[in-house]
Formats: C-alpha cells, structure tokens, sequence
C-alpha cells in the first residue's frame, strides 16, 4: 500500500482540492495524510499568542475571519446539501471550542489542542468531498494511534499496533484519509509533531505499515537543488539518497519536515516528492540509490546560535570536552557544528531555550562568545568532500566572512556558517558558480 500526503497549499484552494481528488482517485488502496489548510495553522498559532496575552477580542476576531474562509470554501465545494450540513455542523463545533478558548488560561496543552484543529477540519471537510463524488473514502483519526514518547519521538511499537486496531474500527474502505502533524504525547494528551510535521506523519505510518512508497505531494516540482525563496533559477532534483535528503531536510530544506527521511531509512521505503498543480512533472525520488559525485544541492537553516568556549588549559586537559558536552546533555540541546583549536572550541546550537543556563555552566570552566543570527548554509552532495569543485567554495565566498566550515563529519556534506545577512548572496553565489550558470 502506499501512503500519499498533501501539504497545506494542495487542500488550500477549491482547484487544489479536486486535483487531490484526481490524484488518489485510481482504485488502489491507500493512505492519505492531509495537511491544514495553507494559512490556517499560522492563524490558529496567532489565536493562542493572543490568549497567551491574554487579548481575547484579538483571538475572537482571528477566530472569526477564519470562520468566514470555512464558510467561503464549504459552500463551494459542497454542493450536495446533506454533505454541506454535515461539514458545516462539524466547523461549528469546531469554532465554538476556539471561542470557548479565548476565555481559559493559556497551557501548553491548550495550545496543542487549538493548532490540531486544522487538520481536523481539513479531513473532514476533504472526507464528505469524496463522499460527495462517489468515492469510497473512510477517516482514519490519527488520535486514535499515532503517539510521541516521553523524548517527543515517534513510539513505533505503540504506533504499529494502534494503526491496524485504528483500521479495523473504521471497517474496510478504498481510501483512509488521516491527519498530518497531531498525535498524542506520552501522557495521551494532544499534541504534534512540530510545525511540518505532516510529513514526517506520513513517513512514520509507511515504516509502520511496511508501506511500497511515501508521497509527498506540494506546490513545486520536488526537492531543488537550492532554496527557491531565495534563489533565482533552481532546479529539480530527480534522485537523492536517503543520505542526501536527510541532511537537506535536517539543513533548512522546507519541502520536508527535518525528520522525514528517518522512519523509512532502514526499511529502504522509497519517497517520492511530487507537485500536486503538476503531477506529471517527474519530482524527486528517494531511495537507497546514489547517482553521480559532487555537489547536488544546497540548503541553509537560520536561527544559529555559535558559541566559542576558550580555555588555556584546554590543550593539557583531557576530559575538557566531555565537560563541556555534559553541559549540553544536561539542557538536552543539540549541537550541529563544531570546530577545535589549541585553545578554543565552537560550536553550534538552534535550540535557545536553555542558552542562558547552558552560558552560566560554561563559564565556570572557560571564556565564552555568543554570537546570534547565524545560519549553516549547507552543501549536499555523494562523496562532496572528495569532489573537484570543492576547492572553488572558498574562491566563490571570498567577500562572505566564514565563521566556521564543518568538513569530513560525513562524506555527503560539507558546512559553513556565516552571519545570517551574508545568507541569500552566498546562496546565489554558490548557485551561480558551482551549477556552472556562471564560470569563475
Ligand atoms: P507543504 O505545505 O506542501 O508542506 P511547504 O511550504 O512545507 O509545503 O514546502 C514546500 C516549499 O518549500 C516550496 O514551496 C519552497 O518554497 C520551499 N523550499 C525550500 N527549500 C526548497 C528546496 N530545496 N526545494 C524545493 N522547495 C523548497
Ligand atoms: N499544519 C502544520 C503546519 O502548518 C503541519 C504541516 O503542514 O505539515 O505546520
Ligand atoms: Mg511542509
């Protein structure tokens, strides 16, 4: 079986609603993992800053809006009056349990409850469509067995065993149409898997299942071999290795949510990413296959945090940096980067929630520099560290100050950070001269 997921842009317009509904609509079995619709999870995210702020008119007008967009889109797509009544019952239900939120004290958990909402609306809304244009579809509530364990990762043995007791509760259907991103914690309290996570739901359910293939469907032609919010004349990649995307994915690629790649790995799934507005186009395909050297792709994650720990005595002191690792483990922060001289160590973290502790830990055994607006801009690529074109990297960056370059950690990528503002013309630099647009 295989499992196709639609992001927020493929169920966000009429038109991009009956193209999913051309897409799945070819007999075969299958799951489908809906996204929200686009916008509406960045709304629901801006109603529980308002209430954290406790401004419940801001969060009743938001409510509201959004509201009327629901109304807008139902009317249009549902033309059958059962069905129409249906989803609009449902959307009431729904719009009342946010009003009713606006006056409660802010939690996490209310917070996680408010921003589930919108695959809960998307699937239903997209069931009683297919229901509407006689195809035998079934929602499959994703609450009913898709969970994180207490580290927030997938629980995969629970998952498993939920999702087979899942489908045999809803009976037999052609189509299972379940939510991207919720799941529950290990306290069965709602949750999800961060924002993205819809893709990283539908790779989870495909090593559950033993799935043939995971699809990505959304707004462009698969994974480019640059940022294309940022660069002009990207280009598709048709193959990737599981090693390749994974990195892209972890080093700031938005079409995939960082953990994607994870799940499917070791059972070899093969993931195809493929433009719901233009199916035919070839995308990307992912597997255990690695095609030619050099470098295939570039990507940059922002929000980077360097921080360089100085000590005289570093050198002589073995267990220096194990110290300074068991700060971190304590914080449970990950460090992306890092570099060693004979006296300093840098390193990297995108994770700033426990930085000040972290600092005042690291500064009873050495001197420490902090700098912020940072971004590892990353390069992609079999065997890129082995590969010609890489000695150009310094000559094409030239004007751009290099604060650290991670080289060799593994053979498919090499690492460089620079100051955030340096980030879109290094991009395009690099996109220029090493996919040959320009010659040096
Ligand atoms: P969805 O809502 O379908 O999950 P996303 O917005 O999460 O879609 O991901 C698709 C977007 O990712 C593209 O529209 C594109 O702007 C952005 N993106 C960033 N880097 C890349 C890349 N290397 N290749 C393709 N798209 C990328
Ligand atoms: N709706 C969620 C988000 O916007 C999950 C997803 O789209 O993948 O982050
Ligand atoms: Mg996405």
């Amino acid at each position: 079986m295989k499992v196709l997921k639609f992001g927020g842009t493929s169920v966000g317009s009429i038109e991009n609603i009956c193209n999913v509904k051309n897409i799945i609509n070819d007999r075969e079995k299958k799951i489908v993992v809906l996204s929200a619709m686009s916008g509406t999870t960045n709304q629901l995210v801006a109603i529980t800053n308002n209430i954290a702020r406790k401004e419940p008119d801001e969060a009743i007008a938001k409510i509201n809006m959004l509201r009327e967009t629901y109304d807008v889109t139902i009317d249009k797509l549902l033309i059958n009056k059962g069905l129409n009544k249906e989803v609009k019952d449902y959307v009431s239900g729904v719009f009342s349990f946010l009003v009713s939120c606006t006056y409660k004290a802010f939690s996490k958990s209310l917070e996680n409850n408010i921003v589930a909402q919108g695959e809960l609306l998307s699937t239903f809304m997209f069931n009683c469509y297919l229901k509407q244009e006689g195809i035998n579809s079934t929602l499959l509530p994703a609450l009913n067995f898709m969970r994180i364990d207490k580290d927030k990762e997938p629980d995969i043995s629970y998952i498993k065993q939920h999702f087979d007791s899942a489908v045999s509760a809803v009976g037999n259907s052609e189509i299972y149409i379940t939510q991207g991103f919720i799941c529950l914690d290990d306290n069965d309290e709602v949750s999800n898997l961060q924002r993205g996570g819809s893709d990283y739901t539908a790779t989870i359910i495909g090593a559950a299942i033993k799935a043939e293939e995971v699809q990505i469907w959304t707004d462009i032609d698969g994974m480019h071999n640059n940022d294309p919010r940022y660069v002009e004349n990207t280009k598709p990649i048709s193959n990737l290795s599981f090693d390749e995307a994974a990195e892209l994915a972890y080093f700031g690629a938005k079409i995939l949510h960082p953990q994607t790649v994870t799940p499917i790995r070791a059972d070899n799934i093969p993931l195809r990413l493929k433009n719901t507005m233009n199916p035919d186009a070839h995308g990307t395909l992912i597997s255990n296959i690695t095609s030619e050297n050099g470098i295939k792709a570039i990507a940059a994650k922002d929000n980077i945090i360097a921080i360089k720990i100085k000590s005289a005595r570093m050198l002589q002191a073995h267990g220096f940096l194990k110290k300074v690792f068991e700060i971190f483990e304590t914080y449970k922060t990950s460090i992306d980067m890092i570099t060693t001289s004979e006296v300093a160590v840098s390193l990297t973290i995108d994770d700033d929630r426990n930085l000040d502790k972290i600092i005042e830990e690291l500064e009873k055994i050495a001197t420490i520099e902090v700098d912020k607006n940072q971004s590892i801009v990353c390069l992609v690529g079999h065997s890129v560290v082995n590969h010609d074109d890489t000695y150009k990297l310094f000559q094409i960056l030239q004007d751009v100050k290099i604060r650290m370059i991670s080289y060799g950690g593994s053979k498919n990528n090499i690492s460089l950070l620079i100051d955030t503002k340096d980030k879109i013309n290094s991009l395009q630099k690099l996109n220029d001269y090493l996919f040959e647009l320009v010659t040096l």
